[in-house]
């Protein structure tokens, strides 16, 4: 017989098991607990297990489980990494579940450790012999900073689920559209000099001033000619996010690097921001021939859009009693979605604590979520 958790225990092991990920080198760490974890314990329940190194990173590992045979089924998906934290601004240990004022505390208690526990749980009463289709469990590799585990299984995997959940916290709202992201650095390369003699050197810092003033227009002309209403934020957005330049006050700035960011509507491509950019800086190119560059910060997100109607979507609002919505984050669900699946993202926990010291489940979402896990399985997987 097995020897599994309980949920509130399986949640404490799961916090307890460290998995962050960060593009800070001090900060980032493996995954191999958590998948050990998960690979035990869904084995425990019969399913096959496979884990996948990640390509591009260290130690860190996706997980396949999959429980009955044939075509199609339902794929229950999520993160096994968090984001770091701060330990100052947590009233309690981040990585010791927390229980107070009804809710579980605890870095991934929300985002997305928790959705695990939930799996574990819906599976104890399962009955594999009468499985219809394939359930299917994945735990990825390095959402919080690149997508590398979601980007590797989508390339590597031939399963065709007929649907996928991603688990990320919705407020178990069903999320049918969320926008993309992309990460660039601008760097204008300047000359030095006294700064005395203005006329011997190129100011960095003066170029990127007109840079900044091409990309002010460049997010007002978005805003005008690109609309989504389902969205809150309606146009896809740019944000000036770091700027460094110079060194000191006497010298003119000979080199100067601004990142940013954009956040694109579905429908909207890579390529085609890109060229939007491009064509932004184009008159400021050519005005200072090789001195203005732009360079990826690392491989952007596509923007996710379930179409519509469909009838995934129709019973994910009617069991989860909410209508469906768009958000303007980014999840894994692109990746999923290649897949071939219809797909939503739809879990427990607010976005709201996500990313947040003290981070936590309330206790109010358990009942609801093992009910919509359970109906879900029902109904896709026999
Ligand atoms: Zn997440």
């Amino acid at each position: 017989m097995t020897n599994l958790p309980g949920f509130t225990e399986s949640l404490k092991q799961l916090i307890a098991s460290p998995s962050i990920s960060s593009m800070q080198k001090s900060w980032d760490q493996g995954n191999q607990d958590i998948i050990h974890l998960l690979a035990t314990w869904f084995e425990q329940l019969g399913f096959s297990i496979s884990i996948h190194p990640v390509p591009g990173t260290e130690n860190k590992f996706n997980l396949l489980a999959k429980l009955g045979s044939g075509e199609g089924g339902l794929l229950l998906a999520g993160h096994s990494d968090t984001v770091p934290f701060d330990e100052n601004r947590w009233l309690s240990d981040p990585l010791t579940v927390t229980s107070k004022d009804d809710k579980f505390y605890g870095l991934g208690t929300c985002d997305m450790k928790g959705f695990f526990a939930f799996i574990l749980e819906a599976c104890k009463s399962l009955n594999a012999k009468k499985l219809a289709k394939p359930l299917y469990i994945l735990a990825t590799a390095d959402e919080e900073t690149t997508m590398a585990g979601a980007r590797f299984f989508a390339q590597t995997q031939d399963i065709k689920p007929d649907v996928a959940i991603i688990g990320e916290p919705t407020s178990l709202v069903p999320v049918i559209m969320h926008k993309g992201h992309m990460s660039h650095r601008i760097t204008v390369q300047g000359q030095s000099g006294h700064s005395s003699k203005p006329s011997l050197g190129v100011n960095a810092i003066e170029i990127m001033y007109q840079v900044i003033g091409e990309l002010l227009s460049l997010k007002e002309k978005m805003a005008i000619n690109y609309c989504n209403q389902s969205f809150d934020v309606t146009s896809p957005t740019l944000n000036l996010g770091a700027i460094k330049g110079g060194d000191n006050a006497n010298r003119i700035c000979g080199h100067c690097e601004l990142d940013l960011d954009m956040r694109s509507l579905p429908g909207m491509t890579d390529a085609e921001l890109i060229a939007l950019l491009g064509e932004a800086l184009a008159p400021l190119a050519e005005k200072y021939p090789n001195r203005i560059s732009f360079d990826e910060l690392h491989p952007s997100s596509p923007s996710f859009a379930q179409e519509q109607p469909c009838e995934f979507t129709s019973f994910a609002e009617e069991i989860s009693g909410h209508k469906c919505c768009a958000v303007n984050y980014a999840t894994e669900a692109p990746f999923i979605q290649q897949l071939g699946c219809q797909t939503l993202v739809l879990g427990p926990g607010s976005i709201d604590q996500a990313h947040q010291p003290n981070e936590f489940l309330s206790f109010s979402e358990i009942d609801k979520t093992n009910c919509l896990l359970t109906t879900l399985i029902n109904k896709y997987c026999f």
